[in-house]
C-alpha cells in the first residue's frame, strides 16, 4: 500500500465482479495496515481480520493503552480508539509509545467525527502514530464545510501514508445524499419504500465518498468501506449491494448490536449470512458490555463466529453436550467450563509453542448415550458417567479409548492428559 497523491490508481468499480458462493471469498483489493513490523492485510487474499474498539477516555493514555493491550491479547488484530478532542489527539503518541514499550505492536485506528480535519492537521504526531483513520462522511460538517473538511482528512491520510475506512452509518447518514435520492425516488413511476431509499443512500454515500477520496489522491488500495445499520436484514441487504457494486474490502458489523445474548445472536446472524456469501474482510462485534464487564468479550465473539463458520481457527474448540435428565450432577458442566477456559488461557503461549493447536477439538460429554461417540470424533474426549452409570470416565485420544478416570481428581487428571497430548502432538511440529 502506498498513499501519495497523484499516483496512477485502478478504477473505483470492478467491471466484472467475480460471482461469490458459499465459502468463496469475494475478490477485493488488498489494504495493508501496519505498525512497525506488524502488517495486517485486509482483503480477499488475507484472512478475515478481527478488530475491536476501546471504551476508555483516549485522553487517559495509560488506561487506553492497558485496554488496547488487553484487546490485542484477546486476539484483536486492529484496535480502534476514539480521537474526539485536542486532549485525546495529544495523547495518541503516548498511547502508541506505551504499547510499544509493552511489546504490543497492534495497529491503532483513529475514529474521527466532526473535528477530524482539525485534529489531524493540528496534531501531526497523532496522525503519524495511528495506522489507519476511520472517517464518517456523514459527520464531517455541514453542507458548506463538508467538502473542505472531508478533503482535509483525506489529504492528511495521503500525507502520512495511512489507509482509511470510510464508514457510513445509519445514525449519521449524509443528509445531502439522502435528500437527493428521495427527490429521485419521488420522480419514479413506482417509488421505493422509505427503507429501500435509506439503504440505497447508505450504499451511495459509501461508494461516492470512496470515489471522491480517490479523486483527492488516496490510492484505491488504501480504502476500506463500511455501511453499518442495527437491523440484521438491512445490514445483509446493504452489504450485499455494496459487494456487488465495488471491490473495496468491507468492514462488516452490526452497529449498536446491543447487550448480552441479543447482541451476540444478532451479530452472529448478520455476519454469518454475509460471510457465508464471501462478503466481509474485517469484522467488529459492537457489543454493549455489562457494567464493569470485560470489553474483550467482543473479540472472543468475533473469533467464535469465524471459527464456527470454519473460516479461521483461534483456540481449540470444546464440544460439550447440553446435559439432560441423564446427568446426575453439574460436574460435567464445570469440567467443560474449566477445560474451555484453560485452553483459551494457554493460547497466548501455545499459539507460538504448538503450531496447529488452535485446530484441536476436545469433547466433554455427560453420559454414555452420545459420550463415547462424540469423544471418538474429537482429538481428545472424555465421557463422564450419567445417572445410574458406573462412576468412571473413559478418555478417548485420536478416536481410541485409552485410560479410564475415576475418583475425586478426574478434572485435574483430564487437564493433565490434554496438556500431554498438546505437547506430544503439536510440540513435534514446532
Ligand atoms: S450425552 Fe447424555 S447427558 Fe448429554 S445430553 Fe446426551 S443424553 Fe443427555
Amino acid at each position: 500500500m502506498t498513499a501519495h497523491a497523484g499516483e496512477e490508481r485502478p478504477s473505483t468499480t470492478h467491471p466484472d465482479p467475480m460471482p461469490v458462493g458459499p465459502g468463496q471469498r469475494r475478490r477485493t483489493r488488498q489494504v495493508v495496515v501496519r505498525w512497525d513490523d506488524n502488517q495486517v492485510l485486509i482483503g480477499s487474499d488475507g484472512p478475515v481480520v478481527v478488530q475491536s474498539m476501546t471504551n476508555t477516555d483516549t485522553a487517559e493514555a495509560i488506561a487506553t493503552a492497558i485496554q488496547t493491550r488487553a484487546l490485542a491479547k484477546a486476539g484483536s488484530e486492529l484496535v480502534r480508539i476514539t480521537v474526539n478532542t485536542p486532549a485525546a489527539a495529544a495523547e495518541v503518541p503516548a498511547i502508541r509509545e506505551q504499547l510499544d514499550r509493552m511489546g504490543c505492536k497492534v495497529p491503532l485506528v483513529g475514529d474521527f467525527h466532526y473535528n477530524g480535519h482539525k485534529l489531524l492537521h493540528d496534531f501531526p504526531e497523532c496522525a503519524e502514530a495511528l495506522s489507519k483513520y476511520r472517517i464518517n462522511p456523514g459527520n464531517v460538517g455541514s453542507s458548506a464545510k463538508r467538502d473542505d473538511n472531508y478533503r482535509a482528512m483525506v489529504e492528511a491520510a495521503c500525507r502520512h501514508g495511512k489507509p482509511v475506512r470510510i464508514g457510513v452509518n445509519w445514525g449519521s447518514l449524509d443528509q445531502s445524499v439522502l435528500a437527493r435520492l428521495m427527490d429521485a425516488n419521488s420522480a419514479r413511476a413506482q417509488p421505493w419504500d422509505a427503507q429501500a431509499v435509506m439503504r440505497e443512500a447508505l450504499v451511495t454515500s459509501a461508494i461516492e465518498s470512496a470515489q471522491e477520496a480517490e479523486r483527492i489522491g488516496l490510492p484505491g488500495d488504501a480504502i476500506v468501506l463500511s455501511a453499518k445499520v442495527s437491523n440484521v436484514q438491512d445490514v445483509v441487504a446493504v452489504y450485499t449491494e455494496l459487494a456487488r457494486r465495488c471491490d473495496y474490502p468491507l468492514h462488516v458489523g452490526l452497529t449498536e448490536a446491543g447487550m448480552g445474548s441479543k447482541g451476540i445472536v444478532a451479530s452472529s446472524a448478520a455476519l454469518s449470512l454475509l460471510l457465508q456469501q464471501g462478503i466481509g474482510d474485517t469484522i467488529r462485534i459492537s457489543l454493549t458490555p455489562e457494567p464493569g464487564g470485560d470489553r474483550s468479550k467482543e473479540v472472543v465473539v468475533a473469533q467464535e463466529i469465524l471459527q464456527s463458520l470454519g473460516l479461521r481457527s483461534f483456540a481449540p474448540m470444546v464440544v460439550a453436550c447440553p446435559g439432560c435428565g441423564r446427568t446426575s450432577s453439574t460436574f460435567f458442566q464445570e469440567l467443560a467450563d474449566r477445560i474451555q477456559r484453560y485452553l483459551r488461557e494457554q493460547m497466548p503461549v501455545w499459539s507460538t509453542q504448538y503450531p496447529g493447536v488452535e485446530n484441536m477439538n476436545v469433547a466433554v460429554m455427560g453420559c454414555i448415550v452420545n459420550g463415547p461417540g462424540e469423544s471418538k470424533h474429537a482429538d481428545i474426549g472424555i465421557s463422564l458417567p450419567g445417572a445410574d452409570e458406573s462412576p468412571v470416565a473413559p478418555v478417548y485420544i485420536d478416536g481410541e479409548r485409552t485410560v479410564t478416570l475415576k475418583g475425586d481428581h478426574i478434572a485435574e487428571e483430564f487437564q493433565a492428559i490434554v496438556e500431554n497430548y498438546v505437547e506430544r502432538r503439536y510440540g513435534a511440529k514446532a
